[in-house]
């Protein structure tokens, strides 16, 4: 029972993070939110480094992180190990659309890369996936090539960890 409260609990927090992360995002864009810093993001359009982004996205995991005990130890733990999942995966997922984006292979355009690309101000704001967008109407489908050929682990690792 303990292990499926635990597991259900970091389902809900990485889902809730990519939910935060679309509005913050977006809220870049709405000029409420760190709008200078995100918009020299945009004219650099490079991502500095995984260890800077994972610190970024941590300091807000971190907020609410913890949030998760107040209802239980599981859930607790649940809801921390999927903070950290998520803090991860967004700095890999974000790293990995600066640096190669045809290799991402879990959304069917790599949205981020898009935004990028075409200095959307108005579209794409999901940096991890691509749900939030085609909830909120905001998907804005370019095509982007998938890697062609093999892809190695390698490639995956080609990116600027620190
Ligand atoms: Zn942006
Ligand atoms: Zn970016």
């Amino acid at each position: 029972m303990d292990a499926l409260v635990i597991v259900a609990a970091a389902l809900v927090a990485v889902l809730f993070a990519t939910l935060v992360e679309y509005f913050i995002h977006r809220g870049m864009h709405w000029g409420f939110i760190y709008p200078e810093g995100h918009r020299r993001h945009h004219e650099q359009n490079e991502a500095r480094t995984f260890l800077l982004d994972f610190v970024d996205y941590g300091s807000a995991a971190l907020l609410v992180g913890w949030l998760g005990f107040l209802i239980s130890v599981p859930a607790g733990i649940g809801w921390a190990l999927g903070a950290a999942a998520y803090t991860v995966l967004a700095s890999y997922a974000h790293q990995l659309q600066h640096a190669n984006a045809a290799l991402v292979f879990w959304m069917k355009r790599p949205v981020h890369r898009l935004h990028h690309n075409h200095d959307m101000t108005e579209g794409n704001f999901g940096v991890l996936v691509d749900w939030w967008d085609r909830v909120f109407g905001t998907y804005t489908p370019i095509e982007y090539p998938h890697q062609a050929g093999p892809r190695r682990l390698r490639d995956y690792m080609a990116i600027p960890w620190r």
